[in-house]
């Protein structure tokens, strides 16, 4: 039989894509990474960034002899994996005391929090443990299926799909062993609560209740095993995914909510919270003389108890408000008012009930030896990527936002830093062009004039503020701006595509069209003063609550009319604001990942969807910076000292200048000049040797 003639380049392609020799080339770049793909190496590197495609399906690389292969081992000696990912921002972290991140970033489906699991699953088993640790580890991971249950859903796109932001801590102490951790969880998508798109799901956990809940438990808790009987539940007429089993989902949930540390009482009264979502859901309205009362008292008598209020107190708060112009007169709420006090009541009882979860668990991930209260840390960024839908409005808006933000940390961290470096070093080199991002940043988030200020200004603005009077403040205030665009200021061309109602942001992805209609301003508005003074009422009802997590969750205060209320714009801006500083005091490594087809399957890679991912995630401007630069560099004395065993002349010790005997112990490795420059501090090589091989990469 014929040898096949293939080299192994050219079955398995490059595992560094600065290694392509056609590196401008886009086509270049997607038939790299197809060939990989077929192959089932689905990691590959920019320089230092991996990055990753789906497979969709169970590859046998995450065992613990993979573990082992990746354990202390430079980056270049072994295949591009995430375990490499993880193990250098360990070693940096142990060896320069430098604290870490990780920062996964890709769109819906493309593999983040299984990065992220496979992350922390290799420190839970590569990291030393103590006996006290070992619960440290354990809670670290049973974190994952709480945190999903109540905060992951079955989408159109994904299955197991986020629906919140998660950046996670991971502490470790002086012998590199995890001692804590810490959760900053970002913006819930609470309108899941109370709609669902056909073939999409609520959260996980009211599945897994439902179905998976003892018999006498859903018998307290007043539900049937059925969650068609639900009207939160039915709306994406979707119950059962194939790929989920919601029983036995239940049972890990309840496993890991003992091994996180909720004792019976706090299970109970979380339980008694989630019911009283779905029975607040059917409530059901009817009208009499144009005001709405409540048909049937069965939901009202178990929501009084589970939730441990007065039911006629409930009653008269789901279908009255407040009316402010007249002090504290109650009036009657309509039909339509009615349920949307109904529907924005459970979305906020959802929504802080999420929260009151994360700092639960962060409490027991506190890193409580006071001995010693120096850590170091390595933090998880797994948010939402880039969105881009037919209809976006206020949730696109932020997602978008986080990722300019995103992008333009990545300018300054790797893009400008990497330039600046080369020019303190006193290198020579062609500066690259690349689109810095600052410009949409700031037309988004600035003081006065950005479209926060301006959407917050119109939210609080009491009067005849509306969606439409933000949309013409919008375009007096940033009509001129080369980022913005309106209908009114459009082109003809664009005017076609856009609607009255929209206004255009050419983010650095690509071009989105937000709608303002309606939802924009109301999700603006934080439930105190949008569907307002209603739900204001219920939240009255909320703070009187016996249940102890609620008792936490709202507080009398945020009522008191002294507190001018945040809108929901400003405090996500000043959470991305908080966040960037702490990604900013860590030094972070990427991992970028993609979806190879939108039908979930294994084996198909659909070229036009991953030159998309490609575009946006900026790998092409990402792979020509890492090109024109050199792909290695370490400071003189610390290279020295690794390599200097490799040339006689430098072992033991080298006694002349660092730099003279750096430059001849890579002239002993035979590097020709042009592959190396020594910089004033630092070695910087191109292509490191080893990089030139194939999968099987040895040391330098
Ligand atoms: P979202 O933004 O919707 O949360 P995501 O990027 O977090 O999406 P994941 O939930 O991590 O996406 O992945 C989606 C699905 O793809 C997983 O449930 C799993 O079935 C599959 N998958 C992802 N990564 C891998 C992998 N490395 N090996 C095998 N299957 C994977
Ligand atoms: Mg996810």
């Amino acid at each position: 039989m014929m040898e096949s003639a293939l080299t192994a380049r050219d079955r398995v392609g490059v595992q560094d894509f600065v290694l392509l020799e056609n590196y401008t080339s886009e086509a270049a770049f997607i038939e790299n990474l197809r060939k990989r793909f077929k192959e089932n190496l689905i990691y590959t590197y920019i320089g230092s960034v991996l990055v990753s495609v789906n497979p969709y399906k169970d590859l046998e690389i995450y065992n613990k002899n993979h573990m082992e292969r990746y354990r202390g081992v430079n980056f270049y000696e072994v295949s591009p994996h995430i375990y490499a990912v993880g193990d250098n921002s360990y070693r940096s972290m142990r060896t320069e005391r430098k604290d870490q991140c990780i920062l996964i970033s890709g769109e819906s489906g493309a593999g983040k929090t299984e990065a992220s699991k496979k992350i922390l699953q290799y420190y839970a088993v590569t990291c030393p443990a103590s006996e006290q640790v070992q619960t440290v580890k354990d809670r670290l991971l049973q974190s994952n299926p709480v945190l999903e249950a109540f905060g992951n859903a079955k989408t159109l796109r994904n299955d197991n799909s986020s629906r919140f932001g998660k950046y996670m801590d991971i502490q470790f102490d002086f012998k590199g062993a995890p001692v804590g951790g810490h959760i900053i969880n970002y913006l819930l998508e609470k309108s899941r609560v109370v709609h669902q798109n056909h073939g999409e799901r609520n959260f996980h956990i009211f599945y897994q209740l439902i179905e998976g809940g003892e018999e006498d438990l859903l018998r307290r808790l007043g539900l049937e095993r059925n969650p068609q009987q639900y009207q939160y539940l039915v709306k994406g007429n979707c119950p059962k995914v194939s790929s989920i089993n919601d029983r036995s989902d239940w049972k890990t949930v309840r496993k890991a909510l003992t091994v996180i540390g909720f004792n019976e009482d706090d299970v109970e009264e979380l339980l008694n919270i989630i019911a009283s979502v779905l029975h607040l859901g059917n409530v059901q309205y009817g009208e009499e003389d144009g005001s709405a009362c409540i048909t049937s008292d069965t939901q009202i008598k178990y929501l009084a108890r589970l939730l441990g209020v007065n039911g006629t107190v409930l009653t008269e708060a789901l279908t009255h408000k407040k009316i402010i112009a007249k002090g504290e007169e109650v009036g009657p709420l309509n039909l339509e008012q009615a349920s949307s006090a109904r529907d924005a009541l459970s979305k906020a009882v959802y929504g802080r009930t999420f929260t009151w979860l994360v700092n639960k668990i962060n409490t027991s991930l506190t890193y409580t030896d006071d001995s010693s209260k120096h850590y170091s840390v390595i933090g998880l960024l797994d948010i939402y990527g880039f969105e881009v839908f037919q209809h976006n409005s206020f949730e696109q808006f932020c997602i978008n936002y986080c990722n300019e933000k995103l992008q333009q940390l990545f300018i300054e961290l790797t893009l400008k830093s990497e330039q600046e470096e080369y020019e303190a070093e006193g290198i020579t080199w062609e500066p690259v062009q690349y689109f810095n991002n600052k410009i949409i940043c700031d037309l988004v988030e600035e003081k006065f004039k950005g479209i926060i200020s301006i959407l917050d200004e119109e939210c609080l603005r009491p009067g005849d503020a509306s969606d439409l009077t933000f949309l013409e403040k919008l375009a007096d205030t940033v009509g001129g701006h080369p980022h913005f665009v309106t209908h009114k200021l459009a082109d003809a061309k664009t005017r076609k595509v856009m609607g009255r109602e929209e206004f255009r942001l050419l983010h650095y992805a690509g071009e989105v069209n937000y709608n303002v209609n309606g939802v924009f301003l109301r999700c603006v508005k934080t439930v105190c003063v949008c569907v307002c003074v209603c739900v204001c009422v219920c939240l009255q009802v909320m703070c009187m609550s016996e249940n102890k997590i609620l008792n936490q969750c709202f507080d009398r205060e945020e009522l008191s009319d002294k507190k001018r209320p945040e809108t929901a714009a400003a405090q996500f801006k000043a959470s991305l604001a908080k966040l960037m500083e702490i990604l900013m005091s860590k030094e972070p490594s990427y991992v970028r990942c993609m979806k190879p087809n939108d039908s979930k399957q294994a084996g198909r890679f659909d070229e036009v969807l991953i030159r998309h991912q490609v575009k946006y995630l900026g790998l092409m401007e990402n792979l020509r910076v890492r090109r024109a630069g050199f792909a290695y560099r370490r400071r003189y004395e610390v290279f020295l000292q690794r390599y200097k065993s490799l040339c006689p002349d430098t072992w033991p010790n080298w006694q002349g200048k660092l730099s003279d005997g750096v430059a001849t112990l890579v002239k002993h490795l035979g590097y020709k000049p042009e592959e190396y420059k020594l910089g004033r501090s630092k070695i910087f090589i191109r292509f490191p040797k080893t990089l030139f091989g194939t999968e099987e990469a040895t040391v330098i």
